[in-house]
């Protein structure tokens, strides 16, 4: 164990909460009362079984490692920090999780709320019992990792795309979009930000290594004008787009990226009524996107 008890106790109550989503409500709109609301965007974390694991010469611990460092160091902090999938390297192996859970503790001594969604190089049962969460547990569907974090500004719905582990493609299947159709419809009034590991898949001349049922999900969101925002990773990419007035946010990986001209690093994401300001946190502050502040206002 490389984990002194007590801490490792505590790491894991405060895990187990966040996990099951428990540490949304009370603790979330205490702290922001405010007139706007700060969250912490990251994805694709890729932590091997080591500390010193390597891929694309990126030791993916050092670069987590220094997102976190940054994220502690806020003079205002985030209201929750969002790791969007792909924490572990390859298939979601328990000693890939030994690894990333410790290098995560950092921001729940500062009181940060994480919340995870499940990437296609994680493994459910293992993520679920590296973070001491029941596999039992209630859930919205029982089988998926998700979680809601209702806050003043926005209603957060963290699906759950995990189909086949180390297999490219996700899909979210009927009873989980059945599920979300019927969550949105009952908070209408409030905007809504959805994410998800994998991006919709946009291209049909293109294979679909993304999510299966992108159109399934898409005829769900568009029509509900409450959704301002779709958020998404696996392609390891910072771009922003928009549909028919939704935004689309590729967030970058905390990783690697696949194309040398791509940033690493996370998302400062800034909500307020109407509107959200996004800026992208580069590991190269010399890349010519990192710092640049972006709003994206909100549909009608
Ligand atoms: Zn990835």
């Amino acid at each position: 164990m490389p984990l002194h008890l007590t801490p490792r106790r505590e790491f894991l109550r405060r895990a187990v909460l966040v996990g099951a989503g428990l540490l949304a409500s009370r603790e979330l709109f205490a702290a922001e009362a405010g007139a706007s609301s700060r969250w912490a965007l990251l994805s694709d974390t890729h932590i091997g079984s080591k500390p010193e694991t390597l891929a694309r010469e990126i030791n993916m611990a050092d670069h987590l490692r220094a997102v976190v460092k940054e994220i502690t160091a806020l003079k205002a902090a985030p209201t929750a920090v969002f790791i969007n999938g792909d924490c572990a390297l390859k298939a979601g192996f328990a000693e890939e999780y030994a690894t990333f859970t410790p290098l995560l503790k950092p921001l729940t001594e500062a009181g940060l709320p994480i919340h995870m969604t499940l990437g296609n190089h994680d493994d459910r049962a293992n993520f679920w019992q590296a973070l001491n969460v029941a596999s039992d547990a209630a859930r919205p569907v029982q089988t998926k990792h998700i979680s809601v974090i209702k806050s003043p500004h926005a209603n957060w719905f963290l699906l759950d795309s995990l189909d086949v582990v180390d297999k490219p493609p996700g899909k979210l299947d009927t009873a989980q979009r059945d599920w979300l159709a019927k969550a949105l419809d009952e908070s209408k009034s409030k905007p809504a930000l959805v994410m998800v590991h994998h991006n919709p898949h946009l291209d049909p001349t293109k294979p679909n290594t993304a999510l299966l049922d992108t159109n399934e999900l898409f005829e769900l969101l568009l029509p509900r004008k409450q959704v301002k925002a779709f958020f998404y990773g696996h392609s390891h990419k910072w771009e922003l787009k928009e549909k028919d007035g939704l935004h689309l946010v590729n967030l970058p990986a905390v990783s690697y990226a696949f194309a040398k001209d791509q940033p690493t690093g996370w998302v400062d994401c800034h909500l307020k009524s109407g509107s959200a300001t996004l800026e992208l946190r580069a590991h190269n502050e010399q890349h010519a996107a990192h710092g640049k502040k972006t709003e994206l206002k909100w549909r009608a």
